[in-house]
C-alpha cells in the first residue's frame, strides 16, 4: 500500500510512521530525514538547503524530488511505502502523480496549541529514529540506548514559521486528496498508541 501522511509540523507524522512500519512492513520515506542526512554529510546540496530548513521555509521542489526519486528507486519500496513530508504543495502533489500512484492519504487532525506544546519537547534517537517528548519521557537516552537530540528547527520561532508554511502551502492538499476520494482523517490528539490504532482501523477498511 502506498500512503501519504499529511499533517502540520509536530502533528505526529514521524511517530505514526514509525508505528505503521512495524505493522505494515513497508518503509517510511521522510523527505525531512533525507534532507537532514544531506546537511549532516556536509554535501554541497546539504549546505545549500541548511539555511532554508532552519528558516522554516520549503526547500526547492526539484531538490526534494530528486532525493525522493533516488530513494523510491531502492528495491524495498515495491510493496508500498509511507511518505512523510511529501508532498507539501499542490505542485509537489502533481509531480508525485507522474512518478507513482497513491492509495491513501492520512490527514492527521490536531489543534494548533497541542502542536506548539508538543513540538519544542520533541527528541529523536540518533540510532533508531524513535521519537519522544520530554513532557512524557524523562530518560536522557532512548530505550535502545541511543542518544536523544532536539532538531535544530524545533525552536519556537522556526516552529511558528513552519506552521504558517503548512497552512499556506500544504493545507490545500487536504481538499485535493478529498476530491480524489483517498483522504482519511486520523484524530491524533491523544497518545501515539491511540493514533496508531485509529490509523490501522482506517487502513483496514
Ligand atoms: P520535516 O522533517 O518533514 O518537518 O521537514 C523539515 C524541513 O525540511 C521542512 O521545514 C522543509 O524546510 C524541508 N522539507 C521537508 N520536506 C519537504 C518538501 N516536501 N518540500 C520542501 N521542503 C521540505
Amino acid at each position: 500500500m502506498k500512503i501519504i501522511l499529511l499533517g502540520a509540523p509536530g502533528a505526529g507524522k514521524g511517530t505514526l510512521a514509525n508505528g505503521l512500519i512495524k505493522k505494515l512492513n513497508i518503509p517510511t520515506i521522510s523527505t525531512g530525514d533525507l534532507l537532514r542526512n544531506e546537511v549532516k554529510s556536509g554535501s554541497e546540496l546539504g549546505n545549500q538547503v541548511k539555511d532554508i530548513m532552519q528558516s522554516g521555509k520549503l526547500v526547492p521542489t526539484e531538490v526534494v524530488l530528486k532525493l525522493l526519486q533516488n530513494r523510491l528507486a531502492l528495491g524495498d519500496t515495491k510493496n508500498g511505502f509511507i511518505l512523510d513530508g511529501f508532498p507539501r504543495s499542490l505542485e509537489q502533489a502533481k509531480l508525485l502523480e507522474q512518478i507513482t500512484e497513491i492509495d491513501k492519504c492520512l490527514n492527521l487532525v490536531i489543534e494548533k496549541q497541542v502542536i506548539l506544546d508538543r513540538i519544542c519537547g520533541r527528541r529523536t534517537c540518533k540510532d533508531c529514529g524513535n521519537i519522544y517528548n520530554t513532557n512524557t519521557y524523562k530518560n536522557q537516552k532512548c530505550e535502545c540506548g541511543g542518544e536523544l537530540y532536539a532538531r535544530e528547527d524545533d525552536n519556537p520561532e522556526t516552529v511558528a514559521k513552519r506552521f504558517d508554511t503548512f497552512v499556506t502551502n500544504t493545507a490545500p492538499l487536504i481538499d485535493y486528496y478529498k476530491n480524489k476520494g483517498i483522504l482519511e482523517n486520523v484524530i491524533c490528539q491523544e497518545s501515539a498508541d491511540e493514533t496508531l490504532q485509529n490509523a490501522l482501523e482506517i487502513l483496514k477498511k
